[in-house]
C-alpha cells in the first residue's frame, strides 16, 4: 500500500506544485506515494459556497465555519481511516525530522490548509485535528506549510530517493547539522578541497566530517546537543 495524501484547501489547483517535480515527481509517476486536492468550497451548501464567517468576540478577519470543513473532512476521511489528520497551524507542534520519517512509515495524511484568521476551534477538537507548524512566522495560508510537510515526508518514503541519494548522513538525521560538501574543480577562486577529502582515507574522512558536524552544530544550533 503506498502513502496516500489528502489536501482540504481552497486552493487546490496550487498542487502538486513543487511536489510534481524532480524525485518526487517521479515518485508519484512511479505509484509510491499519491495526491488529491479537494476544494472546500465544495462542502458549502450556500448560493455563494461560503466557507467563512467573522469571528465571535469580534476581530479582524474571517474564521473558517466549522460545519462545512467537517463534512469535507469525513467526506475524504470517513471513520476508520487510518491516516493522521493534520492542520497546518503556527500553533501547532514545530515540524521535526523525527516526525517525519513517522509520517513516512504511515498509510499517509490528510492535511487541511487553514487561511483567513484560522479555523473554528470546534472542529479541530472534534475531528482531533493534530496541529503542526512549519516554523515560528506567519503565512498567509496552509498550502505551502502543507508541501512544506510532504516534500520533507515524501523524499523519506522507500523508493523515492535513489540509494546514491540517501539520507542517512543529513542534518538532523543524528540530531548534528551536515558537514560542509566539496565537489570539483579542485581549485575554485583559489580555494582548495580540503585535503582529507581527496586523501583516500575513508577513516580519517569519516572522523574529519564528524568534527565538522559537531562544531557546525554547536556554533549555529546548540539547542539540538542536548537533544
Ligand atoms: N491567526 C492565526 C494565523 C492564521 S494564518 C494565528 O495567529 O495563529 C492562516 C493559515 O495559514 C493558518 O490557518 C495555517 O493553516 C497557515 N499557516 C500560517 N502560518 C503557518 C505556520 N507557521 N505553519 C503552518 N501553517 C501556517
Amino acid at each position: 500500500m503506498s502513502f496516500s495524501a489528502d489536501i482540504i484547501t481552497l486552493f487546490p489547483e496550487l498542487f502538486p506544485g513543487p511536489l510534481g517535480a524532480s524525485v518526487l515527481g517521479r515518485g508519484m509517476a512511479d505509484g509510491l506515494w499519491s495526491l488529491e486536492a479537494t476544494q472546500l468550497r465544495d462542502f458549502a451548501s450556500d448560493r455563494h459556497r461560503t466557507v467563512d464567517d467573522t469571528p465571535s468576540g469580534g476581530g479582524a478577519g474571517m474564521v473558517l465555519k466549522p460545519d462545512i470543513l467537517a463534512k469535507a473532512i469525513d467526506a475524504i476521511s470517513p471513520v476508520g481511516d487510518p491516516r493522521p489528520r493534520i492542520l497546518m497551524s503556527p500553533r501547532g507542534r514545530p515540524l521535526t525530522q523525527q516526525r517525519a520519517h513517522e509520517l513516512a512509515e504511515g498509510p499517509g495524511a490528510v492535511i487541511v490548509c487553514g487561511r483567513f484568521e484560522g479555523i473554528d476551534q470546534r472542529v479541530i477538537d472534534a475531528r482531533q485535528l493534530e496541529e503542526i507548524s512549519i516554523g515560528d512566522y506567519v503565512l498567509a495560508g496552509g498550502e505551502v506549510a502543507a508541501m512544506v510537510l510532504l516534500e520533507a515526508v515524501v523524499r523519506l518514503i522507500p523508493g523515492v530517493l535513489g540509494k546514491a541519494e540517501s539520507h542517512a548522513d543529513e542534518s538532523f538525521e543524528n540530531g548534528l547539522l551536515e558537514y560542509p560538501q566539496y565537489t570539483r574543480p579542485q581549485t575554485f577562486e583559489g580555494v582548495d578541497i580540503p585535503a582529507v577529502l581527496t586523501s583516500g582515507d575513508h577513516g580519517k574522512i569519516a572522523k574529519w566530517r564528524t568534527e565538522q558536524s559537531q562544531t557546525l552544530t554547536a556554533a549555529r544550533r546548540p539547542d539540538l546537543l542536548g537533544k
